[in-house]
């Protein structure tokens, strides 16, 4: 009981208001804090360094980042967890930015031709950050509207932004589908935001092809002429689902694939090697069989 009494006393004395911060930092409950003397003099390797609130270069999701530069040098990029899109979070790509900054192979100078030029010029990376900072400002001054048509405040401009491409499909009757898991501008400007579960993207996009093939909607003429969908794969191709995970032609000691039976169905027009030039074939058996639909064998006498 007294020894209960005395670690009690001694407990409620470090935590008493004006101590508390010490011992957080110096103990583990009662114990002190088992650092040795170097651990003590340890300090994290941005410690000196000043951050700079930045954005993943690589995808349309924009993650936060802070990157730490010291001596004008990248020293290291983390998540921003101040990010309300990212909340600190980088996938291996963005977390792996640093080594794009610090890479020896990195080009510095960007490829530029002048407006009516016929000759590419290599320009340092400054002086094209630079224009493309003058351009934008330009355009977001000419082009920033406040306010809409029913004078409702919108503090937005159309004319810049990656889905510029898209908006002008949109323009000429085109519907945008943003397919992502977290809303952003992206979502905002698109006619439908989809928001898929995490991980759910080849599912989704093997019901987008199958209900395209289903009701016909693709672009019958391009697929035929520009695609390989008319063409039909072998009859004896297997898939990884067939046969356990390989794919047929597998040499029975495992060394290689013979891939004869990957190549596409041929006609038996004399000795014609050719694919045929049936009208009626629309579509590959491999297309098919990805949207669960069955081939169109009659393309091939
Ligand atoms: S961290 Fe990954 S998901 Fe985020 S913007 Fe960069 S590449 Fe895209």
């Amino acid at each position: 009981m007294a020894v209960f009494a005395s670690v009690f006393g001694k407990l409620a004395q470090r935590l008493s208001p004006g101590n508390i911060g010490e011992t957080i930092q110096s103990h583990v409950g009662l114990v002190p804090n088992p650092l040795s003397e170097r651990s003590k003099k340890l300090e994290p390797r941005i410690h000196d360094t000043r951050m700079v609130k930045s954005v993943c270069p690589y995808c349309a999701v924009g993650c936060g980042q802070r990157v730490y530069v010291k001596d004008g040098k990248v020293i290291d990029i983390e998540g921003d967890y101040d990010s309300p899109i990212s909340g600190g979070c980088l996938c291996p790509k963005g977390g792996a930015s640093f080594q794009l900054d610090i890479n020896e192979r990195r080009w510095t100078t960007v490829k530029y031709r002048a407006p009516y030029s016929t000759e590419w010029e290599d320009r340092p990376l400054d002086w094209v950050m630079d224009r493309v900072a003058q351009l934008v400002y330009e355009t977001r001054e000419a082009t920033f509207r406040e306010t809409n048509e029913e004078d409702k405040l919108i503090n937005n401009t159309l004319a810049i932004g990656s889905l510029r491409w898209a908006m002008a499909a949109k323009e000429r009757g085109a519907t945008i589908i943003h397919v992502d898991p977290h809303f952003s501008r992206t979502s905002q400007m698109a006619d439908i935001y989809a928001p898929i579960r995490v991980g759910t993207d080849i599912a989704f996009l093997g019901g987008i092809i199958n209900y395209v093939l289903q009701n016909e909607l693709y672009f019958k003429e391009y697929v035929q002429a520009y695609t390989n969908a008319p063409f039909i794969v072998r009859d004896d191709f297997r898939d990884t689902e067939d046969l356990e995970d390989v794919f047929s032609g597998l040499k029975p000691d495992h060394s290689a694939y013979d891939t004869r039976s990957w190549q596409y169905k041929l006609t038996k027009k004399g000795e014609s090697r050719e694919p045929t030039e049936e009208p009626s074939c629309r579509i590959s058996n491999t297309l098919q069989s990805a949207a669960g639909l069955p081939g169109h064998a009659q393309c091939f006498a």
